[in-house]
């Protein structure tokens, strides 16, 4: 079955806002600094083909569409390095408002608002704690590499989960863009440059930082050790659990 929004016709379309079970993945990324290594469109390429590949798994007994990815977010933080397009928090929501209206309006229910960047997080807990009750709808949302961190730790060497330019993300787009990827850079990209706040005062005090003062060259994690083989292994774990989750039929029809 085609799963792509943007490439089927209207007919096709209608026919899938009839079915009761069908889940929309709306992959929802960011445009920023990925260091001296990686280009800004990691985010956008990496949920836009973890979504690909789960609808293409999914779809054998869930209907799945995916929407083009939403390609700006919260990324504030990142604006201290240049490179970078961000959103504010209530142009965020209002988009994201606007597109899950547009889906329920024609029926759509199952909503899967799909993240791939960390500065997203927060803001679409909230989101969907507005919209859910407000739309009437099962509006879920999920960051793809909490989904999958059993199988992440399993994978990666340096680091435990995804972090920023690291051996993660490194080895995704090693996988499926390599020509945008300069390893040579990637050996000057070893981060954090500064000592992280969670060291200082832990995990259960927040303040706001800008990514400059964690790290001079934007990267967070350690990219030396990134292989397209590793990327391989990670994006299909990641589609791996997001698949599980979509095929949870008590996840969309638990009432609210
Ligand atoms: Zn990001």
């Amino acid at each position: 079955m085609e799963t792509q929004w943007w490439n089927l016709k209207a007919p096709a379309l209608r026919e899938l806002a009839k079915q009761k079970n069908a889940v929309v993945i709306v992959p929802v990324a960011s445009t920023e600094q990925h260091g001296p290594h990686l280009p800004t469109q990691v985010d956008c390429l990496l949920v836009g083909e973890i979504a690909r590949r789960t609808a293409a798994q999914t779809s054998k007994t869930v209907p799945t569409l995916v929407t083009p990815v939403v390609w700006s977010g919260l990324a504030e933080h990142h604006m201290s390095l240049g490179a970078t397009l961000s959103l504010d928090f209530d142009t965020f929501f209002a988009v994201l408002r606007g597109l899950c209206t547009s889906l329920t309006r024609q029926g759509f229910r199952n909503i899967l608002l799909l993240n791939g960047h960390g500065g997203n997080i927060a803001a679409l807990t909230v989101i969907v704690n507005e919209l859910a009750p407000a739309l009437g709808a099962p509006i879920a949302t999920a960051t793809y590499w909490l989904l999958a961190q059993a199988e992440f730790s399993k994978i990666l060497e340096k680091q435990q989960n995804v972090r920023h330019a690291c051996e993660a993300e490194t080895s995704m787009v090693l996988a499926l863009k390599p020509e945008l990827v300069d390893m040579a850079q990637a050996l000057n990209a070893v981060g954090p440059t500064s000592p992280e706040m969670v060291d200082i005062v832990g995990a259960a005090a927040h303040r706001w930082q800008s990514f400059r003062a964690r790290t001079s060259h934007g990267a967070i994690g350690d990219p030396r050790t990134a292989t397209a083989e590793k990327g391989e292994r990670l994006l299909q774990a990641a589609a791996d659990a997001v698949t599980k989750l979509i095929c949870n039929a008590t996840f969309w029809t638990t009432p609210a």
